[in-house]
């Protein structure tokens, strides 16, 4: 006989996945090949994005979050900061020179080698948090892709990373 009073540990998880899409210029400091030289990819990144209260929370529509409000807020800080910029590892003393000498620039200084890895990284522990933090929802996953066919995901663990202090572009444009 079928007991109701037994425990069942089956859980729902719902998330959502958007898809960003920006071009940026980098090159990889100490790469033993190509990737050393200055160039540049069409990025594609896909945020995956759960309720912070976990499992299948939705609002009154039955949303975890609108789609909307993940690409203004994701897409419009891509925008702003990667998009049509370069990349730079703040330990690459060399390109940093570069980019400040010419003009007009938009640049944006990397903690880390600017890798899909690392670039997958910062969106996932910096930038999300800062953006997405009043929405209810935390990244889960992001990836980055550098082609149609590579890309590098970074997966957290565990509880959600309290928004940590967020970088900017520097952008040098005497037209504006
Ligand atoms: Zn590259």
């Amino acid at each position: 006989m079928f007991d109701m009073s037994e425990e069942h540990d089956s859980t729902t998880q719902l998330a959502l996945i958007r898809q960003l899409k920006f071009c940026a210029g980098h090159r990889l400091y100490r790469h033993e090949s190509k990737c050393a030289f200055f160039h540049g990819h069409n990025y594609r990144v896909d945020i995956e994005v759960v309720p912070a209260a976990g499992g299948g929370e939705v609002d009154v529509v039955g949303r975890v979050v609108d789609f909307s409000l993940i690409k203004r807020r994701m897409l419009g800080w891509l925008d702003a900061n990667w998009d049509h910029a370069f990349l730079v590892f703040e330990e690459d003393e060399n390109a940093l020179a570069a980019v400040r000498m010419v003009e007009p620039t938009k640049y944006f200084v990397m903690p880390w080698n600017p890798t899909a890895e690392n670039m997958a990284r910062y969106l996932l522990e910096v930038v999300a948090p800062n953006v997405l933090g009043d929405l209810g929802v935390v990244a889960r996953r992001v990836a980055v892709w550098e082609t149609e066919e590579a890309c590098a995901v970074a997966t957290r663990s565990g509880n959600a990373l309290p928004p940590c202090e967020l970088a900017a572009a520097v952008c040098v444009d005497a037209r504006s």
